[in-house]
């Protein structure tokens, strides 16, 4: 069987410790009533869903999967009941709009409570994923009118939501989508198309589900300049708030995949549904954004939230199996062999695998927060800043979180040897549904032309700057002080990598129109390391303020596992940097016939 227990404990740490949250929050007048009591309170009852809810549904979700049948999708027993409760407890629009019903709560925090449910059952948490998402394009981009009309129901749980951009020809390249919007006199539109691999496009979970819908209006110009964006419900909704006629919308069939089976990826046929114009004509990639700027942080989170449920496992497995002698003598005499913990090996992948979740812990928080500055701060140069960053580490986030989490689902699966291959302790579930994260959002490799392309060469490094700057700042603070000197000279080599890595990129790219594809992935892979290794960083200085204090252990492990982050995990900048320098020739200069 799994284990998990939510890190209630980490959690705090970083959130209360490592980046000070309620001392932020009382600066924002929007965030200022979130107190101590509130926090605790959404960490452990965010825990019970997690554990007590959610994490029994887990398997079985995987075995039955979805069904589908005359276009209606059942998803798997106990899913519609945990759902209701999740709605009920008000969890759906945890970080909704107070105006219309939700919330309220920052990012800084719901970044944790995500990385539970997805831990804990990723496939049930898409639902209630995607519902929060839309909410935020909705509430970003639509009228009052359509806000006041679907926002409450969407925050209460009673509704869900999805995002509407893939066709069959069209996947990374949205340009070229062939949905049609026909203007009505009413001032609606009639939507035409098929949409595919639509996440929730049809379920048994609410009584209505809204649609956001990317079409193209006939006159509008080709590319992706000529895309809108609709709001196109399954049922009507009257006047009086309750639901009327079915609108022309159909889940034509569900995907058979590789994992998150309890998840329904639907066909979605639109036959001249009705549907509500989102923001203006022609800016419909622009508000989808919004919504997919979220979604690429939570989707960062699923390989986040896989990568912590696989190392419990592992490292519970690991104290109980008996398998091998320690090299330094017996630690086990009494028993015909010792655990698994003797073996250096073993403890390299447990150790990788929480030093890479406990920074990414810390960087999802991180990113949070600069989330909650770009929106709520008064001082707008801070909230600037902060929206900077926020669009240099969303590409970051997405992609390195979940090829991490892939890589530490294995390397958890690793430890239990061949009982990871089976189903019986989980760990082939975690691969298999850790997988999809690199792919959806816009597959990672598109999230590394996005770093290198917009948020990198654009701007000249300008937002790279912004946060090596940051850094500097830390390694300023520490720099006498002898106990972190690891840290220190970890994170300064680092630094100084990223520096002339970028400068090259941005030279070599004027050279060379390859350069920026060949390089991307490296690249995105050297500012993960690094922003790891600067997480690291600020954890150990507190952790060391600490450490002489606790007799639980709690920051002495921190230290160490930090220490086994710089020394043994970091130094994968030193190779990615001589990959970069090498350029495209070696990546373009076979010819396509050979392939
Ligand atoms: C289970 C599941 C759920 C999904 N949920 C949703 C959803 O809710 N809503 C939705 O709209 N979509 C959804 N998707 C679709 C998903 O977002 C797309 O599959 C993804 O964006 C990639 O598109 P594609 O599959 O057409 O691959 P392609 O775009 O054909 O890409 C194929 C490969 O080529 C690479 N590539 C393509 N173009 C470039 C380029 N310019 N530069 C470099 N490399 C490139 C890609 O990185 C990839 O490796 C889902 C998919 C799955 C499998």
């Amino acid at each position: 069987m799994a284990v998990y227990k939510a890190p209630v404990r980490d959690m705090q740490f970083v959130l209360n410790e490592v980046f000070l949250a309620d001392n932020l929050w009382q600066s924002m007048p929007d965030t200022e009533e979130v107190s101590g009591d509130v926090v605790e309170a959404i960490l452990t009852e965010g825990a019970k869903i997690a554990e007590n809810l959610l994490l029994p549904l887990n398997q079985s979700g995987d075995e039955v999967g979805c069904q589908f049948e005359n276009g209606v999708v059942t998803t798997p027993a106990g899913f519609k009941e945990a759902y209701q409760q999740l709605a009920d407890g008000g969890w759906v629009g945890l970080g909704g709009n107070p105006e219309f019903g939700g919330q309220g709560m920052p990012k800084m925090l719901t970044v944790l409570f995500e990385e539970m449910l997805y831990a804990a059952n990723t496939a049930f948490t898409l639902y209630p994923i995607l519902s929060a998402g839309f909410s935020l394009a909705l509430n970003s981009h639509a009228s009052q009118e359509i806000k006041q009309k679907y926002l409450p129901k969407m925050y209460s749980g009673q509704w869900a939501g999805t995002m509407c951009l893939t066709e069959p020809h069209a996947g990374s390249d949205l340009g070229i989508i062939r949905t049609k919007a026909i203007p009505n006199a009413d001032g609606a539109y009639e939507i035409t198309g098929t949409k595919i691999f639509i996440t929730g496009g049809e379920h048994d979970l609410t009584e209505n589900i809204l649609h956001l819908v990317l079409a193209k209006l006939p006159d509008s110009p080709a590319g992706s300049k000529g895309i809108s964006l609709f709001l196109v419900p399954k049922f009507f909704v009257n006047d009086d708030d309750s639901l009327g006629e079915r609108n022309q919308v159909s889940c034509g069939s569900i995907e058979h995949k590789m994992g998150i089976k309890g998840s329904a990826t639907c066909v979605v046929n639109f036959d001249g549904a009705i549907g509500w114009l989102v923001g203006e004509i022609n800016q419909g990639l622009a508000c989808m954004f919004t919504m997919m700027n979220y979604e690429r942080l939570s989707i960062g989170i699923q390989g986040l939230g896989l990568g912590e449920i696989a190392y419990q496992s592992a490292a519970s497995y690991a104290k109980e199996r008996l398998q091998g002698r320690a090299v330094d003598g017996p630690k086990n005499p009494d028993k015909y062999a010792d655990n698994l913990l003797v073996h250096p090996d073993v403890r390299r992948m447990l150790l990788s695998v929480r030093a890479y979740n406990e920074a990414g812990r810390a960087f999802a928080v991180y990113v949070g927060m600069q989330l909650d500055i770009a929106k709520f701060h008064p001082n707008e140069t801070k909230r600037e800043y902060a929206a900077d960053l926020v669009a240099l580490l969303t590409p970051i986030v997405k992609s390195f979180f979940t090829d991490k989490g892939l890589e530490m689902c294995i390397m958890s699966q690793q430890v239990l040897g061949g009982h990871g291959y089976v189903k019986e302790w989980g760990l082939e579930q975690f691969v298999r549904d850790a997988r999809i994260a690199q792919i959806y959002e816009g597959t990672n490799g598109i999230q590394a032309m996005d770093l290198v392309g917009r948020k990198v060469f654009r701007n000249q490094g300008q937002y790279v700057e912004l946060f090596l700057s940051e850094m500097k700042v830390l390694l300023s603070e520490i720099a006498d002080d002898s106990s972190l000197q690891c840290f220190y000279s970890g994170l300064k080599s680092t630094i100084e990598i990223c520096e002339k890595t970028t400068q090259q990129l941005i030279a070599s790219a004027k050279k060379d129109p390859n350069y920026l594809g060949a390089v991307a992935v490296d690249y995105l892979n050297l500012l993960g390391l690094t922003s790891y290794a600067y997480m690291w960083t600020k954890m150990a200085k507190v952790a060391l303020q600490q450490v002489d204090q606790d007799d639980t252990g709690f920051y002495q492990n921190k230290l160490i596992v930090g220490e086994f982050f710089i020394q043994r995990l970091l130094p994968q900048v030193y190779a990615l940097q001589i990959s970069i320098d090498s350029g495209s020739s070696a990546i373009m200069k076979m010819g396509d016939e050979a392939f």
